[in-house]
Formats: structure tokens, C-alpha cells, sequence
């Protein structure tokens, strides 16, 4: 085969692709190949934590989320039928913040980002395949915006190519399973006491997030549960209206309703999937088609960023044309990350599962009320600043068991609410805990 120009081939301009080519040293030569270079509207990645922002800045791009009017996220507003309250990041740690975007508006200076870089070449062409040789990737075909299609050769091969990625069977033991859907829409003049923060709404049976993406917009997301998609038909539709107005806090509903007149109504499925990678030379997965959780907690951007550091770590001083080399550093890559990510993971797909379960949702709701480290110390992990998976676990199991009386004054319940958390956080740390390397 013939020599490649590129060190690195990344398939897929997202979230992962494009953050890792912008954080790539000079001297290396990258190719970003692209199915779609137009700005997407998608309802995806748009709540950006405290921890995605310390990443980015970590990789000195935290000017990504600069200049496409984003909006300063300062916490989180918890509803319950009438009962609220809040919780604000500063009192996890002075001065960090989230931020809330327009997904396409971020993927947009991401891509502009790596047209001021010489070391990087940025396609527009889909990716068809990825070429093997003798087991070992050898780099990409792919048909460009003029129907032509081209092989690229390169010692590493990133793939990135998303939620719905089709390559990831080749460089892992994917076992993606939905849990539910979020239906997506943009509510715009809406007048919220506070402006800067998320608001979890867990009033219905599955909870619904509104929180700033501009100055004037919101974006709301209503989980739909189950492994099957919504009906969007009229009548469905109708129905869709006067469940989610009853739930919703009353200065939301008027907003609610123009958008579902006037906006999009978008469906997106939540996935969940560990990270179960191969050994395989020259190619790596980084993203959501390496490793999906519940995106109820926003996490998924932080993961990834924090997926990028790592792997930019590992390869930091190797010889690209080394393969035994490279392949270490990807094993190395994918053995350590999991201190970086799963924090995010637990907690995502855990919360998820207590926010449909009342009792715990209850227990979950007055623990995080009660102020001081109770409402804190979650926040920091949800925030992706505290990666501790011991302090998690630790307010995991006080949620339930915040009212160790009630062993002896309601027993049943009591020991209910405790098989339950269990029943909840075992097979997830079971899970989280098998290596991301098979
Ligand atoms: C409903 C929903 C809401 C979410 N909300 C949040 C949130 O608020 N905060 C948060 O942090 N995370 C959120 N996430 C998760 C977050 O969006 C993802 O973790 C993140 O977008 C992953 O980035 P990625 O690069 O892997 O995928 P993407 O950003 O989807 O990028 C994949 C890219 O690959 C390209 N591509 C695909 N196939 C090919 C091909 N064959 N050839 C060339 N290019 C190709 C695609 O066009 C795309 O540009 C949410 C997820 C869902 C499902």
C-alpha cells in the first residue's frame, strides 16, 4: 500500500472529531472527513457542564462556545408538582459554570476552529469503509461531495462518527440499548425567575429538562420512556399537549404551546453503551460510538472531552509510524479513561432510573432539598468536576436510607426504597466497572 500525507484520519466533524483534531499539536497532519459540513439543528449536546468547560479549556478551546450567543448556565431549578428549589454550582466550587448552546452554532466554530489550523484538512465526504490489512486499519474509502470516491491512508484512524455510528462494530463489542426518547423543542419569551439555570421538572412520570441554549431561547426535552419511538400523529399530538401542559410549571405552558405549533417537534433516542473496545491496530473510537449514557444529566460532552484528553495523553510522545507503539498507547488509552467518565455514566443512567421510579424520585427530590453537601455534593458529580465514585455511591445509598427510622415505623416501604436502589445501582456498577478493553 502507499505512503499516507496524514498522521491521522478522524471520520465524523462532531462533538469528538472535531474537538480532538482542534486539540492536536501542529506537527501532525490530520484529515477530518465530514458526511455533512452545513450547520446541523439537532437537539443533541446542548447543555454543556462545568466539567465539558474546564476540558475545553484544559485544550485551550474554550473560545468554541464564544460568539454564538450561549448562554451562562449557574445550576439547576428542581420541580415537583408545586414544591421547587435550587441549586447553584457556585456552591460546589466559586466560579465554574455550564453553559448552554445551539448545537449546530457550537459544531459550526468547531469546524471554523479547524479551518485556521495548516495541519488539518477538512472533507466533506461520507465514509463508506474502513480498510484492513493483515487485522490492522489502514485508513478510510470515501465518496466526497462530488460523487468521487477516494482511499486515505494513515497510521491511526479516529473514529467518531456518532450515536448512530456504523463503524463501531469494527473496533468494538457494541451492546447499545434505548431506554427512552427525548422529544425536542425550542421554547422562546419565556420570563423564569432564574434565567441561568437548568430546570428538571420530575412533576410527571418521566422528567423533562428546560434550560437556556440563547438569550432568548430554551430548549426543552421530554423523556419519553421505553424502547419505542413516539407516535407524532394529530391525534397523538393532541394528547402530547394536555399531558405535558398539566405537568408543566404554569409560565411555561403559553411558550409550550406556540412551539409545538410553530416548531419542530425533533425525537431523538437516549442510548445507553459501555465501551467494550477491541484490540486492533491502528484505529481508535472516541465519542458516543465508543460510549453512551442516559443523557438526562448533560454528561455526554464532558465525557467525551475528558476521552480526548486521555487519548491525547497516551499518544502524547509516540511514534506514528511505530504500530506496536501506537497500539499500546490506544490499550493504555482505553484501560485509564474510565477514571475520567464514570462518575458521569453511573450517575446519568442511575438518576435516570430514579427519576422513574416515584418513591426514589421522592427520596431523591427531599435529599437534594435539604441544602448544604446534600444538594452540593450530587451537584459536583453531575457537574463533572468531582470524578469520585466513592462520594457518589455515598449519597447514593443516603438517599435511601436518609430515614434509617423507618426501618421500624414503615419497614416495608423502607426496605422497598432500599431493594430498589439497589436493584438500580448494582447492574450498573457491574457494568461500568468491566473493562473498556475485551
Ligand atoms: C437527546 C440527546 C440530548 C443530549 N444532550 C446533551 C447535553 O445537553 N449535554 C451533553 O454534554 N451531551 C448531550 N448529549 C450527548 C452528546 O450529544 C454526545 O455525547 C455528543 O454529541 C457525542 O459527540 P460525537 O462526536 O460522538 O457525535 P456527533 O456529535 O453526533 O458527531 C458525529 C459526526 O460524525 C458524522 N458522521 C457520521 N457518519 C459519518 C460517515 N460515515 N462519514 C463521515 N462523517 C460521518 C456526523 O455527520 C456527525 O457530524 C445528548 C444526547 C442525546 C441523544
Amino acid at each position: 500500500m502507499k505512503m499516507s500525507e496524514y498522521d491521522i484520519i478522524v471520520i465524523g466533524a462532531g462533538v469528538a472529531g472535531g474537538v480532538f483534531a482542534a486539540s492536536q499539536e501542529s506537527n501532525r497532519k490530520i484529515l477530518v472527513i465530514e458526511r455533512d459540513l452545513t450547520e446541523p439543528d439537532r437537539i443533541i449536546g446542548e447543555l454543556m457542564q462545568p466539567g465539558g468547560m474546564q476540558a475545553l479549556k484544559a485544550m485551550n478551546l474554550q473560545h468554541l462556545v464564544d460568539n454564538i450567543d450561549a448562554h451562562e448556565v449557574d445550576g439547576y431549578k428542581l420541580i415537583k408538582g408545586d414544591e421547587a428549589f435550587t441549586i447553584f454550582y457556585s456552591e460546589v466550587e466559586k466560579n465554574i459554570k455550564g453553559v448552554g448552546l445551539r448545537n449546530g452554532k457550537f459544531l459550526t466554530n468547531i469546524r471554523e476552529e479547524l479551518k485556521k489550523h495548516d495541519n488539518i484538512d477538512l472533507i466533506q465526504g461520507n465514509v463508506t469503509e474502513i480498510i484492513e490489512e493483515n487485522d490492522v486499519i489502514k485508513g478510510v474509502k470515501y465518496t466526497d461531495a462530488n460523487g468521487q470516491e477516494i482511499t486515505q491512508l494513515a497510521p491511526l484512524t479516529v473514529v467518531c462518527d456518532g450515536p448512530l455510528s456504523i463503524f463501531r462494530s469494527k473496533l468494538s463489542k457494541p451492546n447499545k440499548n434505548v431506554t427512552s426518547y427525548f422529544m425536542g423543542l425550542v421554547l422562546k419569551d419565556l420570563d423564569l425567575e432564574f434565567p441561568s439555570l437548568g430546570h428538571m421538572i420530575l412533576s410527571g412520570d418521566s422528567p423533562i429538562l428546560v434550560y437556556p441554549i440563547t438569550s432568548n431561547e430554551y430548549r426543552i426535552l421530554i423523556d419519553y420512556p421505553g424502547e419505542k419511538a413516539p407516535r407524532i400523529g394529530a391525534k397523538s399530538i393532541e394528547k402530547f399537549k394536555e399531558d405535558i401542559s398539566a405537568v408543566l410549571p404554569l409560565e411555561m405552558v403559553a411558550s409550550f404551546h406556540s412551539a409545538l405549533e410553530n416548531d419542530e417537534l425533533k425525537v431523538m433516542p437516549n442510548h445507553s453503551m459501555k465501551a467494550q473496545a477491541f484490540r486492533r491496530k491502528g484505529g481508535v473510537l472516541l465519542g458516543d460510538s465508543l460510549n453512551m449514557r442516559h443523557p438526562v444529566t448533560g454528561g455526554g460532552m464532558t465525557a467525551t472531552f475528558n476521552d480526548i484528553i486521555s487519548l491525547n495523553k497516551a499518544l502524547k510522545t509516540v511514534d506514528f509510524h511505530d504500530a506496536d507503539k501506537l497500539e499500546n498507547a490506544i490499550q493504555s488509552y482505553y484501560n485509564t479513561r474510565s477514571k475520567d467518565v464514570e462518575t458521569i455514566n453511573i450517575l446519568a443512567n442511575a438518576l435516570y432510573k430514579v427519576f422513574r421510579n416515584d418513591d426514589l424520585k421522592d427520596a431523591c427530590f427531599e435529599y437534594l432539598r435539604k441544602g448544604g453537601e446534600k444538594s452540593w455534593g450530587p451537584l459536583s458529580i453531575l457537574a463533572g468536576v468531582n470524578r469520585n465514585k466513592k462520594y457518589l455511591l455515598k449519597h447514593f445509598f443516603k438517599v435511601a436510607m436518609q430515614h434509617p427510622v423507618h426501618f421500624i415505623t414503615k419497614p416495608k416501604k423502607q426496605m422497598k426504597l432500599y431493594k430498589d436502589a439497589v436493584g438500580i445501582i448494582r447492574p450498573i456498577l457491574k457494568e461500568e466497572e468491566r473493562p473498556a478493553i475485551v
